[in-house]
């Protein structure tokens, strides 16, 4: 009987999930746009493998994760029951490129020509090319990882030339406390110039924001798995 009784946790994700699916919609259409075009990443960074179950259950498909090492702790072995993809969305030192090949379907925080590099490399070891996007620190954050706005279109320009269309767009995350509206319009508007389809922006606090200028992807944690 037990495998038929849900645990509160799994409940409470379910609804999470349908609330902010939801919302997405809401916003979609206020924007005049389809809610089909924007994808939910449900972010699963330091939650336990079982949320990511509950999710699944509910129909999430789509996951993102900071870390390399804790997302090849979690996902491989859901690989076998499961069909999902898998977001690499923290920032990527050249040393974990090839785990990041390996186990991840996207990697969206493409930023620097040495860590391109190490995921051509690793692309040729593994045999597998996962989609790539290229992440821009609009905010000019010291501590954020991303490629200057001055230098976005000399590197997107040199990730196309290497990727071709496996490069599929821009990934930005906005400075905490600042109206992320300029950025996701900035980061849209270079994306549409660059004829890169895939704009990732907005997490549980402004996806919304994000849908209203442009997102097809949004990437949203807590809103779905609880504060960490
Ligand atoms: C944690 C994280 C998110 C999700 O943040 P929430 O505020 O929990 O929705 C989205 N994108 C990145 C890059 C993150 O690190």
């Amino acid at each position: 009987m037990s495998s038929l009784l849900q645990s509160p946790e799994t409940a409470a994700i379910a609804e999470n999930l349908l609330r902010v699916r939801t919302r997405i919609a809401e916003a979609a259409l206020r924007a005049g746009r389809r809610p089909e075009d924007v994808t939910l990443v449900a972010v699963s960074k330091t939650k336990p493998v079982e949320a990511v179950q509950a999710a699944l259950a509910a129909g999430q498909t789509v996951f993102g994760e900071n870390r390399v090492q804790e997302a090849a702790g979690k996902f491989p072995q859901l690989r076998a029951a499961h069909a999902f993809s898998l977001h690499i969305i923290g920032g990527l030192q050249t040393n974990k490129a090839r785990d990041a090949v390996r186990l991840g379907d996207v990697i969206e925080t493409l930023d620097r020509p040495k860590l391109a590099e190490a995921i051509a490399a690793a692309i040729a070891k593994e045999g597998r090319t996962p989609t790539l996007l290229v992440e821009v620190n609009t905010g000019a954050e010291p501590q954020k990882s991303g490629v200057a706005r001055d230098d976005a279109d000399g590197f997107i320009n040199d990730c196309k030339g290497r990727f071709g269309t496996a490069l599929a767009g821009l990934m930005c995350v906005p400075p905490a406390g600042e109206d992320p509206a300029p950025h996701f319009t900035w980061l849209a508007d270079r994306a549409a110039r660059h004829g890169l389809a895939v704009v990732s922006m907005g997490m549980s606090a402004d996806f919304e924001t994000a849908i209203a200028c442009g997102a097809t992807w949004v990437r949203v944690g807590s809103a779905i798995f609880g504060s960490r």
